[in-house]
């Protein structure tokens, strides 16, 4: 059996890449002119490449480490020494440098936060979040009208919304709690998915997280086409027809592997029973800004590069700098009803607002000698980042159909995985999963069609 997959990114390149070890004949179709989807490396300075897109992986993410060790890449550390920076923007804290990456804010209102959260991801289903006790009434609602009810002190309720935008590109008035809760529990819960020693922000890839896919993509050669979008999926008796711009190809199976509303665009014969997004599904959105120095001078006066800011654009920063200290890279983060604002600026706006920012977050910064905004919200192939946000309603009507195949059409990427839903390492897993779906299937039939023989005979 021939198989088309949709997508090459992660999930459809990790798909392709099982299927063809298992002697399978696959095509790759990716829209646009090149692999990696949300991994995206751009080049700072010679030989300098930074993620404009996925970067921070932790030691739980098993089936990224695996296949960083096949195609041997190595981590580097998230530095993280000095002290940090805090312009929270409030009359008691205004703009202080602490130790460690606690903020200036109420360590009892923080704490209090941080537990209810815990017992909100404590009790749901992570294998089936729709299955959960109170899923009913936890898909009714958005992670706003939540914050509104349980986060009582102010500083709480100034955090709430920088957290969710760190750890979700979210804004909170778009998410269901449902979705909130399922997400932190499935990325290993809010503690270790706010952590860099020892939690999901740990390490980097050296080099850069695009090499995954530009060797995945390697590996496979010309079974990787690009500039291919698929527009339709029609299915019949005897196999599928996935039709692009340009081609038209005959497969026995597909997996579609792109983000739910991506997945919805394309038209398919017979048409989907359930839709792979609802109504209020959101993209996430941020842009991700890096300002390049030539060197991290913030070091030199003790800080570490990490800031969270109550004020755009640059909610928080990080410092990326190559280890091997060329030059020094700051990433700011531009999350939420932020990232709507600052898409919208011309790229002078959006030079001029940034290097004012970090210039008064790090004193003593030279100019910066590049500057490169990567704006996700507007990119045709992703719609948001860093993964599609389920609002009220979409889990107890999608979540039951995630992985469901739809006849020969089945599913893969990030937004498809309970496991480390819209990470790197989820993306992964479910590229795994479908290539032993398809696998499964095959076997099925070849032993179907020998026991017909065998009868026959
Ligand atoms: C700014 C940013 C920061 C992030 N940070 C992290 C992080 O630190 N750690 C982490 O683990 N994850 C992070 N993520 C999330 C991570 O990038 C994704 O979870 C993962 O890359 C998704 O892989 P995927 O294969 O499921 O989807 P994608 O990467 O979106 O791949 C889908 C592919 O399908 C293609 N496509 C779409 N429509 C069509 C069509 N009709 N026909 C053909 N091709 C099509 C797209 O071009 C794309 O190449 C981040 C993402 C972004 C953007």
């Amino acid at each position: 059996m021939s198989v088309v997959v949709v997508g090459a990114g992660l999930a459809g390149l990790t798909a392709a890449a099982d299927l063809a070890a298992r002697g399978v004949e696959v095509t790759v179709l990716e829209a646009r002119d090149r692999v990696g989807g949300r991994t995206h490396g751009i080049e700072v300075a010679p030989g300098t490449w930074v993620d404009a897109g996925a970067a921070y992986l932790g030691g739980r993410h098993t089936a990224l480490t695996a296949l960083m060790a096949e195609l041997d890449l190595k981590t580097t550390p998230t530095t993280m020494t000095g002290d940090s920076r805090f312009a929270l923007g409030s009359t008691q804290t205004g703009d202080q440098t602490r130790p460690g990456r606690f903020p200036p804010l109420s360590a009892v209102a923080l704490g209090e936060m941080f537990d209810a959260l815990d017992e909100l991801t404590g009790a749901l289903r992570a294998d089936a979040p729709w299955l959960s006790a109170d899923a009913a009434l936890l898909d009714t609602r958005t992670a706003a009208e939540w914050a509104a009810e349980h986060l009582r002190h102010p500083d709480a309720r100034l955090f709430f919304p920088l957290f969710l935008g760190e750890m979700m590109a979210a804004d909170p008035a778009d998410v269901s709690v449902l979705h909130m809760a399922f997400y932190l529990r499935s990325g290993g819960g809010v503690r270790y998915l706010n952590a860099f020693a020892g939690g999901a922000q740990e390490d980097r890839i050296d080099g850069g997280a695009h090499l995954l896919c530009q060797r995945l993509a390697a590996g496979l050669g010309e079974r990787v086409r690009l500039g291919e979008p698929v527009r339709a999926i029609h299915q019949d008796d005897d196999g599928v027809t996935v039709v692009t711009a340009t081609a038209s190809l005959r497969a026995g199976a597909v997996v579609v592997a792109v983000p739910p509303t991506l997945a919805d665009a394309i038209d398919y014969r017979p048409g989907l029973p359930v839709p792979r997004s609802g109504e209020r599904t959101a993209p996430g959105c941020a842009v991700k800004v890096h300002l390049v120095y030539p060197t991290p001078a913030w070091r030199e006066h003790g800080l570490s590069g990490w800031s969270v800011n109550a004020r755009g654009p640059l909610l928080s920063t990080v410092d990326d700098s190559p280890a091997d200290g060329a030059v020094g890279v700051l990433t700011g983060f531009v999350t939420g009803g932020e990232a709507h604002r600052f898409a919208e600026l011309s790229a002078e706006e959006q030079r001029e607002r940034a290097v004012a920012q970090a210039a008064r977050l790090f004193p003593g910064l030279p100019q910066p000698i590049g500057f490169h905004a990567t704006d996700w919200v507007n990119e045709d192939y992703s719609r948001g980042c860093y993964a599609a946000l389920f609002g009220p309603g979409d889990w107890l009507r999608l979540g039951p159909h995630l992985v469901t195949p739809h006849r020969r059409v089945h599913w893969a990427g990030t937004e498809t995985s309970t496991e480390f839903f819209g990470l790197m390492e989820g993306a992964i897993r479910s590229g795994h999963r479908v290539a032993a779906e398809i696998t499964t299937e095959i076997t099925t039939e070849i032993i179907t069609t020998h026991e017909r023989r065998d009868i026959h005979v």
